[in-house]
């Protein structure tokens, strides 16, 4: 946790991903939930005098929900939220042509129409604000209805606090994200998969556990020369060559204080030769070792997570290349 200027910035900021893929999740958001959204109190003029001009945009029970009941609700604390219909639908919410749930409000303020964009505190979720006496504490909320956002945030390396850069200066203004920004830094690195002609993988036993060989990309050269450069150095191995390119890996750790989210950019090597192999001891590397197909998994059972999906993605996805290989 950070604190900035009295709010507590929890870790899950920095160290989770997310993008909303509303092609998946349909904006459940806006119809999911046992009570309506937040409104801050400053909120309520904003509702009340922009209802005219969003409520084109709205479903016909969400206009007859506000026009008996007010622009906005209260929720068991008895703090301001946005009013809910039966169903749980937020009253502001409406179903785009793809059957996609928006928020009424943010059309209008979309087409210049109104300069409300919707409460902040739809803007900035998935972080939830919770006020206490002296602070204010960013929490990320996690929801299963955001699956989807998570696998995508993560295939993109995004963390919340990016995805939601525009919201966070809303609320906070540009020192504050900065600050967050500040906090954060990005590593590109490149390794390999090594195979050989007698159908194993090469694989490094460093700080306690099995790895692949990869490292830091350095300035002025590409990720392919990186990857060649980092197994090479590693692993003493000289004859190496490219056949294809895997999927990146993204995983992040906290470095002097700060976050670190590094993605890493695999590629399936081949080395014909039969060279020794030497352990770059001084990065901690105490093993080189070629290890049979069937021999991987059980060493990365008790390493990275994004190893372990590494190798079963090209095990399920690259048999053919494997197999190519172990006859
Ligand atoms: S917050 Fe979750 S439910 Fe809402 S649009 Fe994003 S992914 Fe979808």
């Amino acid at each position: 946790m950070i604190i900035i200027n009295n709010v507590l910035v929890s870790d899950d900021l920095f160290d989770s991903q997310f993008c909303c893929d509303l092609s998946q999740c349909k904006g459940m958001c806006c119809v999911e939930g046992d009570t309506g959204a937040p409104v801050d109190p400053e909120e309520i003029a904003d509702l009340e005098d922009n209802y005219p001009l969003f409520k084109k945009y709205m479903s016909e029970e969400g206009i007859e929900k506000v026009e008996a009941e007010g622009t906005f609700d209260y929720d068991m604390e008895g703090s301001f939220v946005t009013p809910l219909l039966s169903d749980e639908r937020c009253a502001y919410a409406y179903y785009d042509e793809n059957g996609i749930a928006k928020c009424a409000i943010e059309k209008a303020f979309e087409k210049g129409e109104i300069d409300f964009q919707k409460p902040i505190s739809c803007h900035l979720y998935p972080i939830r604000v919770k006020k206490l006496p002296d602070y204010e504490a960013l929490n990320y909320h996690r929801w299963f209805v955001c699956a989807e956002a998570c696998e995508l945030g993560h295939r993109l390396g995004l963390p919340v606090f990016r995805f939601l850069k525009n919201p966070i200066i809303r609320k906070y203004g540009e020192a504050f994200y900065q600050q967050l920004e500040d906090n954060y830094c990005e590593i590109k690195a490149a390794g390999g998969v090594v195979l050989n002609a007698e159908g194993k993988v090469l694989m490094i036993f460093r700080r306690g556990k099995w790895d692949f060989p990869k490292g830091k990309v350095e300035d002025g050269e590409t990720i392919e020369e990186a990857a060649l450069r980092e197994v090479s150095e590693e692993t003493g191995l000289q004859q190496l060559s490219i056949v294809k390119p895997l999927p990146d890996t993204f995983h992040t750790y906290k470095l002097g204080g700060k976050w670190v989210g590094k993605t890493t950019a695999w590629y399936i090597m081949k080395s014909n030769a039969h060279e020794n192999l030497v352990p770059q001891t001084e990065e901690d590397i105490e093993e080189a070792r070629w290890v049979k197909f069937d021999e991987v998994a059980r060493l990365l059972k008790d390493s990275y997570p994004n190893l372990r999906e590494l190798w079963s993605k090209l095990k399920r996805e690259d048999e053919e290349t494997l197999t190519a290989f172990a006859r």
